[in-house]
């Protein structure tokens, strides 16, 4: 096996606390689990397996695709395709032991013909306009004899304090007892933390249980869970007056210890922490532009060697004060990176 200069460390416990501290807050609702973009980027399968031995036992993924790659499910899981059923999933759709997500009118003709009587779920579109049936369609009877699931809808601004939580929250409670759906989901994890009127029966985090904190309730309470290490490819001494990196954007005050990291741009570390990113837990500042595959930190605080390796900071909330959004920040970290639980 060919050892690779980049790896994901990735905190199983830390995880499962998060989502334990999501569930905590929709009270008797259930608590779900987003893993579409493959987990949001830490390998959705180990999440569904970490997740479900904590007793999490509804799973949303984007695609057929990012379904079929989580088979075969665990006997009481559940699996929901948010992109519902196009034309060219139907083959696969109706054998397939995931549920589609019906977004449009569309899709739900399509269903109720070829596969009538299977379960599936529906998205209600209350005030977002990306997918979704209208409450009007849903009011003239378009789900009739469909066996629902689970009736949805996704909050457009549940990080914000904004006029449209109430709303669309109203708008899906009015549709309470007009289909056939055993259960009702509003909340991502932003809108777990609107409170528990906003959980109905299901929830739904993604960004929460890896780390993110979707608004300042949960800040003390989400636990960092994904950690890059990147292996240190060089150390040398930069003299007083000289420059690093590309277009010489970082000059050297003083003679300083310089490390060369493995990881760049092209491995998802985004370009904005171009003399802004940190390492170790701040001790070891990012240094010069990103190039890439390599970025240079000063290590005149502590002692580095080559071939040591270095935990590049990558925690959410201060990405994302760096400019990067905590959901980019997470599902562009790529493939190049090999991923460790511990
Ligand atoms: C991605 C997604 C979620 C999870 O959202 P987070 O903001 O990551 O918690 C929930 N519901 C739907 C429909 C989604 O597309």
């Amino acid at each position: 096996m060919i050892s690779a200069p980049l790896r994901l460390r990735l905190d199983g416990d830390a995880l499962v606390h998060n989502w334990r501290w999501l569930k905590g807050m929709g009270g008797s609702a259930a608590c779900g689990a987003a893993v579409k973009a493959d987990g949001y980027g830490l390998g959705a399968r180990e999440v569904v397996m970490r997740l479900a031995a904590a007793g999490c036992r509804d799973f949303f993924v984007a695609t057929w695709a990012e379904a079929e790659a989580l088979m075969p499910l665990g006997e009481a899981l559940s699996l929901s395709v948010l992109h519902g059923v196009r034309a060219a999933d139907m083959a696969v759709a109706v054998a397939h032991p995931a549920r589609p997500v019906l977004n449009s009118r569309e899709q739900v003709l399509r269903w109720r013909e070829a596969a009538g009587a299977r379960p599936c779920d529906v998205m209600v579109d209350t005030g977002m306009n990306r997918l979704g049936v209208s409450p009007d369609e849903v009011r003239d009877g378009l789900l009739d004899g469909l066996a629902i699931e689970t009736l949805m809808s996704h909050l457009a601004c549940g990080d914000e304090d904004h006029p449209m939580n109430p709303l669309q929250r109203d708008r899906l409670q009015a549709l309470a007892g007009r289909t056939s759906a055993r259960r009702m989901s509003l909340a991502n994890s932003a809108g777990i933390c609107l409170g528990r009127d906003y959980a109905f029966d299901l929830t739904r985090p993604g960004l929460a249980l890896y780390g993110g904190v979707p608004r300042a309730e949960a800040a003390e309470h989400i636990r960092q869970v994904v950690f890059p290490e990147a292996e240190v490819l060089q150390v040398r001494t930069v003299k007083a007056g000289e420059t690093v990196g590309y277009n010489a954007t970082w000059r050297a005050e003083r003679d300083t210890r310089v490390a060369i990291l493995n990881i760049g741009y092209a491995d998802g570390y985004a370009r904005a922490f171009s003399n802004a990113g940190t390492a170790e837990r701040g001790r070891f500042p990012l240094i010069g532009r990103v190039s890439m595959d390599l970025v240079a930190v000063d290590v005149s605080t502590g002692d580095c060697g080559e071939s040591g390796w270095i935990e590049i900071d990558y925690n959410l909330p201060e990405v994302s004060a760096a400019g990067v959004s905590a959901y980019e920040a997470l599902t562009r970290l790529d493939g190049r990176f090999t991923r460790y639980w511990r």
